[in-house]
Parts: C-alpha cells; structure tokens; sequence
C-alpha cells in the first residue's frame, strides 16, 4: 500500500517514519543527526554575544546565508503546506546566536506575520528569554516546519523530511552553542528518537550537524503552548530549570528574579 494511505489510515508509526527516513539519509550522506560523542568541555563566557572569533564580516555572511534559506522557504512547495499557507515562517533572530530555540510549526499569528513565535506562545517564549536576562535579538526562533499545518494539526512526516533540511541547514550556519528543544516535536525530530518528552526533558543530548563539526547540545523544554494549557507552578518551574541549565551551561549569568519573574502570559 502507498505510504500516504498507510499514513493516512495510521497504520504506521508516524515518527519511525522519520526515523528511519533520517537514519537512512545519515548512512548514505554522512550526516549525523543524532551524535553519541561527548562534547568537550568550553571555557565559560561572560556575555550572551559575541562568540569570540567572529568578526562583523563573519556575522555578516551568515546574515546573507540565511536570508538565502528564507528566500528559498518562501518558494518553497515542497509539501502540501505550501498551498495552505498565508506566509512562510523561516525563522528570525541572531545569525551568530549563541541559543537557538526550536519550536514545532507556525500557528496562524505566525502564518499571518511570516514571523516565529509571535502568538501568546510566542509572548509566553519572550518572556522566559527575558527572564534569563537575554533579548529576543540575542537568540534565533525557528521551527521544524516553515508553514502552517492547517487548524494546528501535528506536523506530518513527509512534511519533517521535506522541510527538515532548511533547519539543518540554519543550524549549520548560525552554529548555535545550544539548541533549546520546545516541545515533543521538535526534540524528537532533532534527536531522531520516539521517546517521550517526559524523558527527554531537563537533560542535555547531542545533536551533530554534520562531519567534521561538532556537536551542539540540546536542552529538550516543555513547549510554551504546552506551558500555556498546562499551567502550573510546578511546569514554569520545570521550564525555568531547564533555562538555568542553559545559561550555566553558557557560563552566563543567572537572574535571580527569573524565579520569582512571571513567564506566564
Ligand atoms: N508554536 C510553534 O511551535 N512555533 C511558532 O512559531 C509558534 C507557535
């Protein structure tokens, strides 16, 4: 039966789908989503910009870059989405960002806007990046998928595997220290596993864009729509720990009033 009737009729798992979609790229191209390695240890920073060794010209280049991948996304028809959308939503934000947040898809604030992250999600998303004492210009939002699946539904495979490679390709650029994970979908696409977010929550994993380049750890979080159905102190607090790891990881400073600070819209 053809894959898009056995999806169709959930006869299938819809992530070993993009597993083994992802595994069998990894094995015929080289590139390894998913990378075992440790990271080796990085002397601690002070400020969330710049990375050192990175001149405007550098910064510059990347800008280019990745203005040529939303140039592409917004030709994109690679999937159906692309007949259903207002507006791609490439991303936005630092090109030498030193967090990269990852969320799952554009709503229809985002859809409206061509913009990431700008619904009550995305004020929600603001305000933990403020409450780490970071701004939104500190930081790149993307998203697995660049175009609205119509009334929010969950991301398809064939729609991860045919947009996937702009994200990969985002990252390789913007070469972020971290990538925060929003949410089941975008950490188990990024971490090519079916485990469930509870598992994969609060911990770093690895994530290695290619050959040659070194992983880029990945704090898997609670997405900030997820956050906004399912309030509770203990939730923010979780998503809160979550962000201290981040910055301790990045050897910034940590706001003592982000405990007390309400990210919660
Ligand atoms: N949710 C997402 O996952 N991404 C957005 O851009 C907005 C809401």
């Amino acid at each position: 039966m053809p894959l898009q009737f056995l999806l169709m009729e959930k006869k299938v798992d819809m992530n070993k789908v993009v597993r083994q979609h992802l595994e069998m790229e990894q094995f015929f191209t080289g590139f390894a989503i998913r990378c075992e390695s440790r990271m080796p240890e990085k002397p601690p920073q002070k400020d969330a910009r710049p990375k050192p060794g990175r001149g405007d010209a550098a910064v510059a280049e990347k800008a280019r870059e990745l203005e040529k991948i939303a140039q592409e996304v917004g030709r994109c028809c690679c999937c159906d989405l692309g007949t259903t959308r207002t507006n791609t939503v490439p991303g936005e934000g630092n090109p030498n960002a030193r967090i990269m947040f990852v969320g799952e898809a554009p709503g229809a604030d985002e859809d409206a806007q061509g913009r990431p992250f700008v619904g009550r999600a995305g004020q929600l998303l603001d305000k933990v990046i403020a409450a780490c004492g970071l701004k939104r210009s500190d930081v790149f939002i993307g998203n697995i998928l660049k175009c609205r699946p119509p009334e929010n539904r969950d991301p398809r495979p064939e729609e991860i595997i045919s947009c996937l490679p702009y994200l990969q390709r985002q990252i390789e650029i913007i070469e972020p220290e971290i990538i925060v994970a929003l949410g089941a979908h975008a950490a188990r696409t990024l971490l090519n596993t079916n485990k469930p977010i509870g598992e994969l929550r609060g911990q770093f994993h690895e994530y290695c864009a290619g050959l040659g380049r070194p992983p880029i750890k990945v704090m898997v979080t609670y997405h900030t729509a997820y956050l906004l159905r399912n309030y509770s102190p203990e939730n923010r607090m979780r998503v809160w720990e979550d962000m201290k790891k981040v910055l301790a990881e990045l050897g910034l400073p940590i706001p003592e009033h982000g405990e007390k600070r309400p990210i919660r819209s």
